[in-house]
């Protein structure tokens, strides 16, 4: 088959900044990650620092202590870095408008549950006072375990049973900053009733459900008809009820929640101003609100700074924390009440950045090429006669004939097929046929690629989607990028070297799993094309690794075992300027064996072992195969028990070479 470039490279001189360009990286890399001069993907994990680490290397390093691929890198520092960039920008928004109250950030575990990254959080946030959300009686399980001082708060969202809300209060009377937040009426009838058998009054705080939605894929989590929390009727009566108490000074938090990657800050700057409304009303009649909570949803670019592309937001993070900052400070102004201590759970905005995925293609699913000794038939169909001549004449022809030639050759294919199937032409003119066509389509996209004028014309990008390759990686999109299937949520996925040489070809990444779904379809380039991702040519033999990025957030505790695939090996890198280059493993988790995920579905080893000797020892006893035969097959099975599910890419390069 001809070497044919699928993706228009006008340029000659291919640099770094060429391929920085092509996968956006700067655009959700920022200020982490970067093209370093050998043309590999790298990361600068400390803010303002210019430590940085060669991601290449890291597997390197992984390889050389025999860690095999797909593995997930960490990168914890990445994790303090957001976190001190969250609290100085409100810190900066602050001191910019001369606000009156503070800011306390709170880390909402679901975003990722992981003790380390959960701990990792806390500590760099100590200094700025960071505490917890939790959601369900696990996670506040967790988190209340954490709360070394009497200073973090921990705000507990999500519906509650008495035996979460009796914790919450036995909790707070070991003197922990620890808030449930009403999200229900009955929740309220509860805690009244505990409260009348504890004889003592609580700390509390209540969710709101705002008439304005949020932006973006998650705007149901607010609006009038949303799942979560109180209307204003239900706020109002639960006021005058804490009131006739007396228990006024007890509502200490109001709380509201857009909903996750708000893509758009004009929506949240109308939603917090609706919000401090209703504070300052509260507060006029009487109610000890201190803390202003507006819960989670600052974005993070996924694709580019727009709102309408696959996961943009039109802000960044001091934008963020200037419009809540000043709406706040205006509507308190207006209503001459007190600036309350603004709250904010950003979780999605810290953890998204600091896991990265390695994964390697395995192979590559070609077209049909051309088979030595292979010879068109004298007696071909006329149709076939007619395509088989188009191969000839498809490389030279203007765009304007290309278009034509294309729709005559798709019209040609479908009608030889046919052919085919009614049997009018045989398997080896098939083949031939199949051939010629990728050929055509091979020429014709070839030259709209090289016209400027084409670049998001439909047949361009039908033609770069029929030429993909099909890659197939050594990973499970239903366990590792969860959201990309279920949500089609896009993920910036990318070559993580050669990056000083031009990609030649186009490819669509496949999974490992049996199921169509389990493919990547939409991805991050400056191309008009996002169906397909512009790579390197495949080399069997030569190692060839794609990162997945920004996996950090949701990922983790959402991903499933779809066809058994478990955990993947972690890696927790941290920089370190004494080692070669710049980094040390911290900890190696190693990924979930064959028997572990088995495990899960009540498959034990010992059965599995005595039901396969079993077997074995029949075939032994029959003499259908020797003694010896059967033990190695037994010893064999017990030994792939012991492994991990993905393939062992490093025996198949072997294979390969
Ligand atoms: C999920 C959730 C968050 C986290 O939102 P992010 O967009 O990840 O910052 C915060 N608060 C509540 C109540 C949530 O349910």
């Amino acid at each position: 088959m001809s070497e044919s470039l699928s993706i228009p490279i006008r340029k000659t001189n291919w640099s770094i900044l060429d391929s920085e360009d092509l996968y956006r990286v700067a655009s959700w890399g920022q200020p982490y990650f970067f093209i370093n001069n050998e043309g590999r993907l790298s990361v600068r994990p400390k803010d303002k620092s210019s430590v940085s680490i060669d991601i290449v290397s890291v597997i390197e390093k992984l390889q050389k202590q025999g860690v095999l691929l797909p593995v997930l890198v960490r990168f914890p520092e990445l994790l303090i870095s957001q976190v001190k960039r969250l609290n100085e920008a409100f810190g900066s928004a602050i001191l910019e408008s001369g606000y009156g109250g503070s800011y306390q950030g709170v880390y909402p575990i679901k975003v990722n549950q992981i003790q380390e990254v959960v701990d990792t959080i806390l500590q760099a946030g100590r200094n700025y006072q960071m505490g917890l959300e939790c959601g369900s009686k696990a996670e506040f399980l967790a988190a209340l375990s954490y709360l070394h001082d009497d200073q973090t708060l921990l705000i507990c969202n999500g519906i509650k049973d008495r035996a979460m809300l009796e914790l919450m209060i036995e909790a707070q009377k070991l003197g922990k900053k620890v808030i449930p937040v009403l999200e229900k009426t009955q929740e309220y009838a509860e805690l009244k009733s505990i409260i009348w058998r504890t004889k003592y009054s609580p700390v509390l705080g209540a969710r709101l459900r705002l008439g304005a939605e949020g932006s973006g894929r998650w705007a149901e989590c607010s609006g009038l008809r949303s799942k979560f929390g109180l209307s204003v009727s239900e706020l109002i009566c639960l006021v005058d009820e804490l009131k006739l108490l007396n228990l006024q000074d007890k509502m200490q938090l109001l709380h509201c929640h857009l909903g996750s990657q708000i893509a758009d800050i004009y929506k949240l700057k109308s939603a917090v101003r609706e919000f401090t409304q209703i504070y300052a009303s509260l507060v006029n009649k009487g109610i000890g609100i201190k803390y202003l909570d507006v819960g989670g949803g600052l974005g993070v670019n996924y694709e580019e700074n727009k709102i309408n592309s696959e996961g943009g937001v039109n802000y960044d993070l001091h934008q963020y924390a200037n419009v809540i900052v000043s709406t706040v400070q205006a509507v308190c102004d207006e209503q001459g009440v007190q600036e309350p201590v603004l709250i904010t759970e950003s979780g999605r905005a810290i953890t998204a950045y600091h896991a990265v995925l390695v994964v390697p293609v395995l192979g590559m699913q070609d077209r049909e090429k051309w088979i030595k000794g292979m010879i068109m038939p004298d007696d071909a169909h006329q149709d076939s006669q007619a395509l088989f001549n188009m191969m000839r004449y498809a490389r030279d022809v203007s765009t304007k004939e290309a278009l034509a030639l294309f729709s005559h050759a798709k019209e040609l294919h479908k009608r030889i097929r046919n052919a085919f199937s009614l049997g009018f032409i045989s398997l080896n003119e098939h083949a031939i046929m199949d051939h010629a066509f990728w050929e055509v389509c091979s020429s014709i996209r070839n030259t709209l690629s090289n016209d400027q004028d084409c670049d998001e014309m439909p047949e361009l990008i039908e033609l770069e989607n029929l030429l993909a390759h099909q890659y197939i990686c050594d990973f499970s999109v239903f366990r590792s990028m969860p959201d990309h299937w279920a949500i089609g949520q896009t993920f910036p996925v990318m070559p993580i070297e050669r990056l000083e040489q031009p990609p030649t070809d186009s490819a669509v990444l496949m999974d490992l799993t049996c199921d169509s779904d389990g493919q990547i379809t939409h991805y991050v380039s400056s191309r008009p094309n996002k169906s397909v991702l512009p790579v390197h040519s495949f080399i069997p033999g030569q190692r060839n690794y794609m990162g997945v990025f920004l996996l950090g957030a949701y990922e983790d505790s959402m991903g499933d075992a779809h066809n058994l695939f478990g955990k993947v090996g972690e890696a927790y890198v941290y920089s370190n300027l004494e080692n070669k280059n710049n980094f040390k493993i911290e900890k190696f988790i190693q990924e979930t064996t064959v028997q572990e995920i088995l495990e899960q579905l009540q498959y034990f080893s010992d059965d599995l072992r005595r039901r396969m000797s079993e077997i074995v020892r029949k075939k032994t006893q029959s003499g259908e195969i020797s003694s010896e035969t059967g033990r190695a097959i037994l010893e064999k099975y017990m030994t792939c028990l012991q492994k991990g599910t993905y393939c062992d890419s490093e025996a198949l390069g072997q294979d390969m070479s």
